[in-house]
């Protein structure tokens, strides 16, 4: 549902004849006039870029923080979530791809109004997600620092696909992300997802820097990203980075193009397994009935956050374990 008009967007620049240059992810679309981006959101209009999802909302919910998944973040909050349309990454097993590669009916909200309904149902915190919010990069911005204006927290939930400025200018706005590492091999990014690993990798470096909350999501598919080797120079690279970033292994159901059966639980446990070798907190996920969702301390091993399904019972006292004082990774008041 494209608003024809556009809204200015940011990060590009004018080439010969007309042509624009978006710099805002790794593709680099080069656009002559009239054309769109990979992503279908940002519009070459007589020399000029434009982002056409600017203010459209496809999806739009009040969802426990459980549900990103941020286990780390304010257990038990509610989030008012906020999502567009279009991806600048196209995988074929996209769980949300009606409105990632296709055009949804949407409502259109400004970022006041974004922050207003978080206002009126008393939520303190605002997640985008749902489709990709990096293409969103203009409402993402404009919204986001109202939010922080009003003491309102703020989510990504993002595939980590975007050039370093970009993601330097947002970053500071972003309360917490959860970013979507979907293999550790390149050939995946580029066969799959039409995209490339380098710059995640880099991205993930850099908010593991700063001080916006980090937790990073791998889903799992057998057979295409479950390999030993595979998951262990994932797990390794995430324990040189900071080894309590909480990384969920989230089990692949069919979608889109996808048709394989959903991920073997066996993969599933091989790599949790693995993942807990490297990593202080490591979570299944898309496994209900499974206790590998409940936060353990790492110091004395005492269940410190027992989830069942998206609801949480926090057991912490602030951040530190009851039995032992051991301090949790995260943001729990
Ligand atoms: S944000 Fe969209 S238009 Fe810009 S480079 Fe990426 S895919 Fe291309």
């Amino acid at each position: 549902m494209n608003n024809s008009q556009g809204y200015p967007a940011r990060f590009y620049q004018v080439e010969e004849g007309k042509e624009v240059r978006c710099l805002l992810c790794p593709h680099n679309c080069q656009l002559t006039p009239g054309a769109l981006g990979r992503c279908r959101t940002r519009k070459n209009i007589a020399g000029k870029l434009n982002s056409l999802n600017y203010g459209e909302v496809s999806s739009i919910s009040l969802d426990p923080i459980e549900k990103k998944p941020l286990y780390h973040f304010h257990p038990e909050a509610r989030t008012l979530s906020v999502g567009t349309w279009g991806c600048n990454l196209s995988c074929g097993f996209c769980q949300n791809w009606r409105i990632s590669q296709d055009s949804p009916q949407v409502r259109e909200l400004s970022p006041q109004e974004v922050v207003e309904l978080c206002q009126n149902r008393g939520v303190e915190i605002l997640a985008f997600t749902y489709s990709e919010p990096l293409i969103w990069y203009e409402f993402v911005s404009e919204t986001a620092e109202l939010a922080q204006a009003e003491k309102i927290a703020t989510v990504l939930v993002s595939n980590g696909f975007v050039n370093p400025e970009p993601l330097a200018e947002l970053i500071p706005k972003i309360s917490a992300c959860n970013i979507d590492l979907k293999s550790f091999r390149d050939e995946f990014y580029r066969k799959f997802c039409q995209g490339e690993l380098a710059p995640v990798k880099k991205n993930l470096e850099y908010i593991a820097a700063s001080s916006t909350h980090l937790e990073v999501t791998n889903l799992l598919i057998s057979g295409k990203n479950t390999s030993q080797s595979e998951i262990e120079e994932l797990v390794k690279f995430l324990a040189d980075l900071e080894p309590e970033i909480p990384l969920h292994i989230s089990r692949y159901h069919p979608a889109y193009k996808f048709r394989e059966p959903a991920t073997d639980i066996e993969d599933l446990l091989r790599a949790y397994a693995l993942a807990k070798e490297h990593l202080s907190y490591v979570y299944l996920g898309n496994v209900p009935g499974n206790d590998k969702s409940n936060t353990s301390c790492p110091n004395c091993g005492s269940q410190v956050i027992i989830r069942e399904g998206f609801s949480a019972h926090n057991y912490l006292q602030k951040n530190r374990c009851p039995e032992c004082r051991h301090v949790i990774a995260g943001i729990f008041n």
